[in-house]
């Protein structure tokens, strides 16, 4: 390839819309261009790092077992409400309808579409086990999207289904993708952690996390300094606080506590630290009221409310709710709650006492609240969203919170959507038995971007050379050398027949717009071919990753450009 003739048109301005650092070099270096928000086109550099990622992608796949399929974007809206997540993914999921007034969506993910393919062809037990993956591209319709690639709401992604006859066999086809996974993001470069996650809207059981650390991650997971606790923030728990001694339990009092709607504004009227605060948070569950109960410093995480009432959608009260129920937002107190209120309190909950809370009354508290006596929580479960500082479940040294983009997540299903889908094979007994499933998700272009996060520098991008749009760029110095020219030629001539992904930079440009270029688009090596080092017999060389410098005679400048990519990460 040639950069005169390459669309590759980079840009010497940060573009105002992009807020982080993959979005500012993949617009500059001319790998992507906007559409509208949070879709994209793909220029040749762009598609050749997407087509990279791919490739090492498919050899993985392949060579865990799984098989290549393709699978429609467009998908019927009915298998999507049989598992409930029609509801489930609510705005996210894109919906339209046909001519006929047929609802569909557009798949964010295909286990409605894969299962029954499946159980239509491969329906006894000496079909299995069975793997199928394609590589294709997903939708997310975003509330807000950003951050360029990270948070698009068109994505390429891989994403495989396993089927197996039993538990067993499932967790064996976990542990070969698992594997595979590493592979993949071992070769592509990532510096990631994998972690156990919350199943979230994908729901099952078993599920892991592949996270690349990255300063501008929205992903946050909890580590221990020790190194015996890695989780998604999401699904980490923190050591449940030790329960305190015998206290004399003081009478519940009512107080005035004019204007204060707020944990902030009681703590501050009253001289009572928050966490001795009782928080009564109200969601609605399918229509039916539910109170988190949390010490007042503590935020409900609601994944964690959410993933135990799954399928059931929750979400927080809505003053509208407040007033059905007679409750006074903001003074809500769990003495006062409607009889059909499912109670649920964080585990902190069960080792206080003396509790400060609302009254259930305008600018009214109460003190002294005590459960048992005063109010009754129907189960204590993990609420609190972890922070900073919590103590490790394992060793109870305090936890860091870190950053990360996920751009892999694998989960054991079970029968999550055989069940709903009634998706059966014949056992060896001639019973009908549901598929045990696995599904395993990769973000392409979450690799891509991920990738950039973690491998830049003010000049501009540094790939790895297994997913960079070029191994070398010959950089031809002086395009009105005629010497020069034919020896970049030549060089570059070799190099292809050698088996290298080379640009040539024949560009009518000065000598520093190439230099800025290679440098920006991040060719992991570059090969100067100028009119100076040409008289001397010389070419020069350059290292992206570390920018070291070196020579080489110009008979064997391939050759030397090859050994300079064999060091290159
Ligand atoms: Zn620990």
């Amino acid at each position: 390839m040639r950069a005169s003739t390459l669309f590759a048109r980079t840009l010497r301005e940060d573009p105002a819309e992009a807020e982080v650092p993959s979005h500012v070099l993949l617009l500059r270096g001319a790998f992507i261009r906007p559409v509208m928000s949070g879709v994209f086109t793909a220029l040749p550099l762009g598609l050749r790092v997407l087509r990279k990622i791919e490739g090492i992608i498919r050899e993985e796949m392949d060579a865990s077992g799984a098989q290549e399929v393709r699978m429609p974007i467009v998908l019927p809206a009915e298998s999507w409400r049989a598992t409930g997540r029609y509801e489930a993914y609510g705005d996210t999921l894109f919906k339209l309808r046909d001519r006929h007034g047929r609802e569909m969506v557009l798949g964010p993910t295909q286990e409605e579409v894969v299962t029954p393919l499946v159980a239509g062809d491969l329906s006894s037990y000496r079909d299995l086990p069975v793997s199928v993956y394609q590589i294709e591209w997903k939708y997310r319709d975003e509330y807000r999207p950003r951050f360029g690639l990270l948070r698009g709401r068109e994505f390429l992604m891989k994403d495989a289904y396993s089927f197996d006859r039993d538990e067993e066999g499932m967790h064996a086809s976990y542990a070969v993708m698992m594997d595979a996974y590493r592979r993949i993001f071992d070769r592509c470069g990532l510096t990631y952690v994998v972690v156990e996650a919350d199943p979230g809207t994908i729901g099952g059981g078993t599920n892991h996390e592949f996270m690349a650390i990255a300063e501008v991650g929205e992903d946050l997971y909890v580590t221990c300094p020790n190194g015996d606790y890695l989780a998604d923030t999401e699904a980490a728990t923190p050591r449940a606080p030790e329960p305190v001694g015998e206290l004399d339990l003081e009478p519940m009092v009512e107080i005035d506590t004019p204007g204060a709607g707020t944990i902030a504004e009681v703590v501050e009227q009253l001289g009572r630290p928050a966490s001795r605060m009782l928080k009564v948070v109200m969601f609605d569950a399918g229509g039916s009221p539910v109170a988190a109960l949390v010490p007042g410093d503590r935020e409900v995480n609601e994944v964690k409310l959410e993933r135990r009432f799954f399928p059931t959608p929750v979400r927080r009260f809505e003053d509208g709710d407040f007033e059905r129920l007679g409750l006074v937002k903001g003074f809500v107190g769990p003495h006062g709650l409607p009889a059909d209120a499912v109670v649920l309190a964080d585990h902190a909950v069960a080792g206080g006492a003396n509790w400060v809370t609302g009254a259930n009354a305008h600018d009214r508290h109460v003190t002294g609240a005590n459960v048992g006596r005063d109010f009754s929580v129907g189960g204590y479960t993990d609420l609190v969203q972890i922070v900073e500082g919590d103590p490790c479940p394992e060793c109870g040294e305090p936890l860091r919170i870190e950053r990360s983009i996920v751009v892999g997540h694998i989960f054991e299903l079970g029968t999550k959507y055989s069940a709903p889908l009634a998706a059966t094979f014949v056992e060896e007994d001639g019973t009908d038995v549901l598929y045990q499933m696995g599904c395993y998700g990769v973000g392409l272009s979450r690799i891509m971007a991920a990738a950039v996060e973690q491998r830049h520098d003010e000049q501009g991008i540094v790939w790895s050379k297994t997913i960079a749009p070029f191994e070398v760029v010959v950089v031809l110095a002086n395009a009105d050398d005629d010497r020069a020219v034919v020896e970049a030629e030549r060089i570059y001539a070799e190099l292809r027949e050698r088996g290298v992904d080379v640009l040539l930079d024949d560009r009518d440009e000065r000598a520093g717009v190439k230099f800025a270029d290679a440098d920006l688009i991040g060719y992991p090596v570059q090969v100067v071919v100028g009119k100076r080092g040409v008289e001397a017999g010389t070419v020069d060389l350059k290292l992206r990753s570390t920018g070291e410098r070196s020579q080489a005679p110009l008979a064997v400048a391939a050759t030397a450009a090859l050994d300079l990519l064999a060091t290159a990460p």
